[in-house]
């Protein structure tokens, strides 16, 4: 057996202060998870969680060697940030207890779930799928993994550009936390070793400019530091 050409190596994440690498299967999105970024986006009142995917493919890995760069994605107007942390996961599972889903997190990360708002804007009016929106080269920037298998459920998360506040919230504040957006997620598709989660993000996203320096944080973690070009 030949394969038709060379498979490429796995999309992966960094694991902080090692060099190890944390091979990524799929990324999960969370979205509208912050009642204030549900409200800011014209939503009211607690929804089941909902989810969409980017392509292992659209991660750009963000190191802390300095400051990481994207390039201005094609065929928008309107490139918007959102700080999101992000949930990696070691193990995987159908119809997990919030429990089970605990037990499956590996470490944590600080994501930039990267929004081409125009695009996603249409398809949304439209009732398309928001692919085009969510999921480019480059749309998911995330930094290193923080191995931690506790439940990361309190601590601040911000986001500034060109050292500006913009994105402020608290892990305390998602409306579906982590271990119960896992179970919620895995009675739908079975989870596997690799899958990522990005949780959602908090009110403030805005628009950005080439030039714009993003800095996010979540306490606990490295901050992340990308500048767009
Ligand atoms: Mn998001």
């Amino acid at each position: 057996m030949n394969w038709v050409f060379t498979p490429p190596a796995p999309s992966y994440l960094e694991v902080v202060g090692t060099t190890d690498r944390y091979p990524i299967q799929r990324v999960f999105c969370v979205g509208r998870n912050y009642v204030e970024h549900a409200q800011e986006m014209g939503h009211t009142g607690r929804e089941d969680p909902f989810f969409f995917c980017k392509s292992a493919q659209s991660v750009l890995v963000v190191d802390n060697s300095g400051t990481s760069v994207m390039p201005y994605p094609s065929q928008t107007q309107n490139l918007q940030h959102e700080v999101e942390l992000v949930v990696t996961l070691k193990q995987g599972g159908a119809n997990l207890s919030v429990a089970e889903a605990a037990q499956c997190i590996y470490g944590y990360a600080i994501g930039l779930d990267m929004t081409r708002r125009d695009l996603q804007a249409q398809a949304k009016e439209l009732g398309r799928p928001w692919e085009l929106g969510k999921s480019f080269d480059a749309a998911a920037l995330i930094g290193p993994v923080h191995p931690n298998s506790e439940l990361l459920d309190a601590g601040g998360i911000r986001l500034y550009i060109n050292d500006e506040l913009r994105q402020q919230g608290d892990l305390n504040q998602l409306i579906w936390p982590i271990a119960e957006a896992i179970a919620f997620l895995s009675r739908y598709i079975t989870l596997l070793p690799g899958d990522v989660l990005m949780t959602g993000t908090p009110a403030g996203v805005s628009t950005l400019q080439p030039g714009d320096v993003m800095r996010a944080e979540i306490d606990g973690l490295e901050p992340i530091q990308v500048r767009i070009q």
